[in-house]
């Protein structure tokens, strides 16, 4: 019996360790040229472009979870999500502005957890149904100006309420242009705007990727 059991485990611990790895890493499919590369791979935005401006606010403990929950802070979207972000982003600079970004691919655990204490589907999607963020295809961002500072936008980023809402009329002339005008170039650009939340996009062509709960790597 032990014989026969020994090398059943070490190949159950090989299993083990391959199908977990798969999970737990992003990175792209190789061949003999290297990675392959496609519209749903999930790569770095910082490969791509420099122009953005992060703050990405679940790499500390400054969010509603009140805890660093991103071992580091990176931004991973599918390649399509990034090229369209820096789409938008050259149209911002033309006017003066750029994209500051607060978060982006968000693996599936880290949804759970903030279902636990938001759920409200109007704020924080069902894990059930994953969010575009766990699908690499949403982003959570403002614009700044040419000197580093947000454009207000009349709530902060995360604030669960209905002043954060598009629909939400009751806020300065100012508020409501800057609003607009991330909204109006975001949409140009291939992205759904989300109503209860200014600072939410989704990329109208990812809204069917699968789920991921991949991590990133921090080296
Ligand atoms: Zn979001």
């Amino acid at each position: 019996m032990t014989f026969c059991f020994k090398p059943f485990l070490i190949f159950c611990s090989l299993f083990w360790i391959v199908s977990c790895k798969s999970q737990s890493a992003i990175s792209a499919t190789e061949d003999k040229k290297g990675p392959i590369i496609n519209d749903t791979t999930f790569v770095n935005l910082k490969d791509y472009s420099q122009n953005f401006v992060y703050d990405m606010k679940y790499a500390t403990p400054d969010n509603f979870l009140k805890e660093k929950v991103y071992d580091c802070a990176a931004c991973f979207l599918r390649l399509k999500t990034v090229n369209a972000l820096v789409e938008a982003n050259k149209k911002f600079m033309k006017k003066g502005y750029k994209i500051k970004i607060f978060d982006c691919y968000r693996p599936l655990d880290i949804q759970k957890r903030m279902w636990k204490i938001v759920p409200n589907p109007e704020y924080v999607a069902n894990p059930t149904k994953g969010s575009i963020h766990n699908r690499g295809g949403a982003v959570d961002i403002t614009l700044i100006d040419k000197n580093g500072k947000e454009l207000d936008m009349g709530t902060s980023f995360d604030y669960f309420g209905i002043e954060a809402s598009h629909n939400y009329l009751n806020v300065s002339q100012e508020i409501k242009q800057n609003r607009g005008l991330l909204k109006k170039i975001m949409i140009q650009k291939g992205f759904n705007s989300f109503d209860s939340e200014w600072w939410h996009y989704n990329l109208k062509s990812a809204l069917k990727d699968s789920i991921s709960n991949a991590k990133w790597d921090c080296n």
